[in-house]
This record gives structure tokens, sequence and C-alpha cells, in this order.
């Protein structure tokens, strides 16, 4: 075989070997192999040549041919198989990888509060209701024997929508649609949502927060069972060996009205920082409803009784987890919230 042989041999050899993509090594054959490729070009000087030099050098030249076809095959064959390995590496799962863990979401401290307390009532078999939070002043003021000299009307204190709308002040309002739909006794119902006052932003005031009202009435009822009912409900939310002290207190809506505070759930009553030494933690405001206020609901006093409460969800919650400002419950920090 000649030198000029032994070079296109060597180049071809070199760039097969150099190709790096099927479409590559497709260039390649075309420049040597193809119809106007190197060895076609050495076939076409076979003419020209001596008798005595054409069938040695043609023999030669297929022998070179036939070499570099299957210096393609096998580069050919080489190439697929990388192809394939570099799929099923991609392909794979590493199953040693750690997992990731998807962040699990939780209750808001209020709405756990706002669940638990509720399920308290549904155990005593009360009914779960809720109303609107845009009131008029009859069912937020006027039904509930708030009239327009009452300094709670004022509306330095009430979030006003227009003309005789207003977000509620109170849960209390729930009272009144409840036993206008009812008809009729019995009722007993507990109704929790949001609430908005006037008030200015502090540790222990916002102007949004929640409240639950509870409504019992029917024939015979009496104080005895608004005692029995919030201490049992005391002792539930706050532990087996908390005591409940009922005071008198005003209500326009109740009569008579009491304030009822819990033993110390810190000190157990000995006093200390969170009971301003008293032993005594006020917890919420309750009452027989008032005539006045049964009637304007279409029940007759002759006939039935009730008692009603009303509980600060915000307050529950800020006892239970010892949290001393209101405020972190409405700015969504997580680093508080992670805590629940
Ligand atoms: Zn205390």
């Amino acid at each position: 075989m000649n030198e000029e042989l032994e070079k296109l041999e060597a180049n071809a050899v070199a760039a097969i070997q150099a190709a790096d993509s099927n479409s590559e090594l497709q260039d390649v054959k075309v420049r040597f192999l193809g119809k106007k490729g190197e060895i076609g070009k050495q076939m076409a000087t076979l003419k020209e040549m001596p008798h005595s030099q054409r069938k040695a050098f043609g023999k030669a030249l297929n022998e070179l041919k036939g070499r570099l076809i299957n210096a393609t095959e096998e580069k050919k064959k080489e190439l697929e198989e990388k192809a394939l390995k570099k799929k099923i590496s991609a392909e794979s799962l590493d199953i040693t990888l750690p997992g990731f863990r998807f962040p699990t979401g939780r209750l808001h401290p209020l709405t756990r509060v706002w669940h638990e307390i509720t399920d308290v009532f549904i155990a005593m078999g009360f009914d779960v209701v809720e109303g609107p939070e845009i009131e008029t002043e009859w069912y937020n003021f006027e039904a509930l024997n708030l009239h327009s000299e009452h300094p709670a009307r004022d509306e330095q204190d009430s979030f006003y929508l227009g003309e005789n709308r207003l977000l509620r002040t109170q849960t209390s309002p729930v009272q009144i649609r409840v036993m206008e739909k009812m008809g009729a006794p019995p009722v007993q119902i507990v109704a929790p949502g949001r609430v908005f006052r006037r008030d200015a932003t502090d540790a222990s005031h916002s102007p949004v927060f929640h409240q639950i009202e509870g409504l019992v009435v029917d024939k015979d009822i009496t104080m005895g069972h608004l005692k029995a009912t919030l201490e049992a409900f005391n002792k539930e939310i706050f532990g087996k060996d908390i005591l409940s002290r009922f005071r008198p207190d005003y209500f326009p809506f109740t009569e008579p009205s009491c304030e009822v505070a819990i033993s110390c759930i810190i000190c157990g009553g000995e006093g200390c920082g969170l009971c301003k030494r008293t032993g005594w933690i006020e917890i919420l405001g309750a009452g027989m409803v008032h005539p006045q206020v049964l009637k304007n609901a279409g029940f007759d006093p002759k006939k039935y009784s009730g008692f009603a409460f009303g509980i600060g969800i915000d307050r529950v919650a800020m006892l239970k987890y010892s949290i001393d400002d209101i405020r972190l419950l409405y700015e969504n920090d997580m680093r508080f919230l992670k805590q629940f």
C-alpha cells in the first residue's frame, strides 16, 4: 500500500475516533466513503494508472474501504451504547438520597382554642351557629337593651359602614337572630366569631378579636344551670382543679348579671403577677337573659327564661399558652406560630 493510502487511512481512523455523535460520524463517512469522498477520488485515479499497478492498488483500496466501513460501524455501536448509558443514568433514581421533607401546616393558636371551646359545648349538647359580621343597630344594640344613650353606642367605639350599619362589636346579636329564627324554645347554642371595636392597639387591645356567645332558653332555666355549665366549661378548658367564682356585675342584656373568674392557673390562688395578687382571673361575663331581650326576639318572658354568656377566645388563648401580648395573635410571625 502506498504512502498516500496509509496517510488517508490514518486520517480517516483519527476522524472516526474523534466523532462524538452520530451526526459527526455521518459527516466523516461522507468525507471518506461518500461518492465524492477520499476513497472515491482514489478510485478515479485507477483508470490513469499503468495496468501493472492497477490490480494491486485496486485491491489495497478495496481493503482499505472495508476497514473504514468496519471502523465506522464499530464507532456507531460505541456511540449508541454511550448514549444509552447516559440516558439510563439520567433517568435512574438514587434511593440513597435523603427524602424531601414537606413542611406541615398547623392550626393558628386562636383556631385551636376556638375548636377546643366549641368542642366542650358540643359535648354538653350545644349547637354551633354563626352570625353576620356586618350588623344593624337593632341587632347589635337595641334588641340587646343597649339604647341610644348607652355609652357603648358611642360612634367612637364602633366601625360604622354608613347609616345604621356597622361591624358587630360583640357576638351577642347572634342571640337575637337565633331566637327569631327558631321561633320557640328550647334554644341551646354557642356562636363563635370575630368582633370589631375602635380600640387603639396595645398589648391587651386589638381592633379585631374573637368572642364566643352562649345562649340557653327554655322553661325553668335558672342561675343554677348557668353556674353548672360555666363551672364545667372552666374545668374542661383550664383543668380539673380550677375553681370558679361568680360575682354580681352589670350588662344591659342580662339581669341578674355576673362576672366569672377562675382560680389563678399559675399560683392556684396564692397570688402572683398574672392574677395581680388576687388569686383570681376574670374570664367571662354571663347572666340571666333580660326579659326585654326575650321579648325583643319574640319569646314570652313569662313562660321562658334563659342564660347567656360571652367568652373572649383571644383571652382564653393568651391564658392557656401564656401569651402576654394580643398583637402576637395577629402578626402572623412564623417564629411565634411555629411554637404551637
Ligand atoms: Zn396567680
